[in-house]
């Protein structure tokens, strides 16, 4: 093939591709050759495997996959290590520019420009933070204002302060770690102001960083403007009407020179689109069936790039089965049916239901658990799984709490063979 430069580039071929090397990625990697793909290779823009996990420096990562609870850098060391024992290459330091649909991945390496063709591929990119000017808050534009894993990177790998005062904006559990994290560093935490009327982050983060710091939560509340001409001065706050519009005349002005924004995460899609994966509206990554497999035969995706995960082990645990998911593809190159959309069925969120993952259900796969978020904190509720041709219910499950911060579990019992529909409420 032909490189940028006009030279001809010789075309490598390999097995499994996994592109990023966080918890979903490593994992992917690992389950692949766990389900016996002889070549298995990660490639990771950065220098090191691990992902974010590298700068979430606080410990309450592996409840779940290791029975324990551990920093985010043990965590990834430890994944990185048993991907290294099952026999997975790594390709630091090389980033992944483009994918086709027929799966031809073009890197730019130490070495220079290269192009691969994959058996299948894996994508486990992450995501990327909500700007201000996505959010779009008026003001002037001083120094000072930084999404909060960007600040997390530069506190906790970069040693640098950033500032004495902070806001925060937005209540996930990213803005609501960084407030206790610049409480560490002895800045003074004027508060986390949430447009929603409830906490967008996990329970156990509001108490264990505000609860415990005595970091006001404001909810119902948002920043209407910027103030600061080198360095930001202050934000002024409003309330919000339940239409989240700001409430005339309750503005105050909240003295402050850093903000951290904490408004949401993107799924990192641009080489998806690329190689034309069909993407959710309601999740912004791509819709997959449930070995992980997207709309593209042999292009798999799990983890942040696929639905936002609050905890790393639930990108891990979709890592593991995207990845033997693609070491079957490629061991087999299966003519497979998902593009033409026969013998499949759909799975619908239903009443109360911000969405559900894997979207897709081929005929024959059985007892497929399925990852939902509500619509908005909910207690006491059942949620059901509902036949859309015959109208039977396959579960009903009570759940005491179901909040659209913590990612819920459901699954289909045994084999189901039409569209099905997640709902919550009787
Ligand atoms: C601040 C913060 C705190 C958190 N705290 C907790 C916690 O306490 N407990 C918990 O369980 N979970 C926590 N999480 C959630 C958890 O860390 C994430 O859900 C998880 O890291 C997602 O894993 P991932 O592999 O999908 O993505 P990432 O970890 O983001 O990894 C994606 C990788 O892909 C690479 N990449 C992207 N594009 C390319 C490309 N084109 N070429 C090559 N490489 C590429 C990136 O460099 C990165 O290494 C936290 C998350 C954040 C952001």
């Amino acid at each position: 093939m032909t490189g940028t430069d006009g030279r001809s580039v010789p075309v490598e071929e390999r097995g499994v591709v996994v592109i990023g090397a966080g918890p979903a990625g490593l994992a992917a990697a690992i389950g692949a050759r766990r389900a016996g793909a002889d070549d298995v290779c990660v490639i990771e823009r950065d220098r090191i495997p691990g992902g974010i996990l590298n700068q979430c420096i606080h410990d309450g990562f592996g409840l779940f996959l290791y029975e324990e609870t551990i920093s985010g850098p043990e965590y990834a060391e430890r994944l990185a290590e048993e991907a290294v024992q099952a026999g997975v290459r790594f390709e630091t330091g090389t980033m992944v520019l483009d994918l086709t649909g027929d799966r031809l991945i073009k890197v730019n390496a130490r070495s220079g420009y290269r192009i691969l063709r994959a058996g299948a591929v894996v994508l486990a990119m992450g995501c990327r933070e909500r700007t201000r000017e996505m959010i779009e808050i008026p003001g002037t534009r001083p120094a000072g204002i930084f999404t909060a894993g960007c600040a997390q990177n530069l506190v906790n790998l970069q040693n640098i302060r950033i500032g004495r005062e902070a806001v925060i904006l937005g209540s996930g559990d990213i803005g609501l770690i960084m407030a206790r994290r610049m409480a560490f560093e002895g800045m003074a935490v004027k508060g986390v102001f949430e447009i929603l009327p409830w906490p967008n982050g996990l329970e156990r983060n509001v108490r264990q960083c505000l609860g415990d710091f005595g970091i006001p939560l404001e909810l119902s509340s948002t920043i209407v403007e910027i103030r600061g001409r080198n360095r930001l001065e202050s934000v002024v706050v409003a309330r919000v009407d339940p239409d989240l519009r700001p409430i005339a005349g309750s503005e105050r002005t909240v003295a402050c020179d850093t903000l951290l924004l904490s408004v949401g995460l993107i799924p990192e899609n641009e080489l998806a689109k690329r190689a034309g994966v069909a993407l959710s509206p309601l999740t912004g990554g791509a819709e997959v069936d449930e070995r992980f497999m997207t709309s593209v035969p042999g292009i798999f995706s799990c983890g942040n790039v696929l639905h936002i995960h609050d905890v790393a082990d639930w990108a891990s645990f979709e890592g593991l089965k995207a990845g033997a998911g693609a070491a079957a593809f490629a061991a087999n190159r299966q003519a497979d049916s998902r593009s033409a959309g026969a013998g499949e069925f759909r799975i619908y969120p239903g009443s109360g239901i911000r969405y559900v993952v894997p979207q897709i259900l081929r005929s024959g796969a059985a007892d497929v658990e399925l990852d939902f978020r509500p619509d908005r904190p909910r207690r006491d509720e059942r949620v059901g799984l509902r036949g859309r041709t015959t109208g039977r219910i396959y579960r009903r499950k009570k759940y005491p709490r179901l909040l659209p911060s913590e990612m819920a579990k459901i699954s289909l019992p045994g084999v189901v063979e039409e569209d099905v529909e997640v709902w919550c409420g009787d």
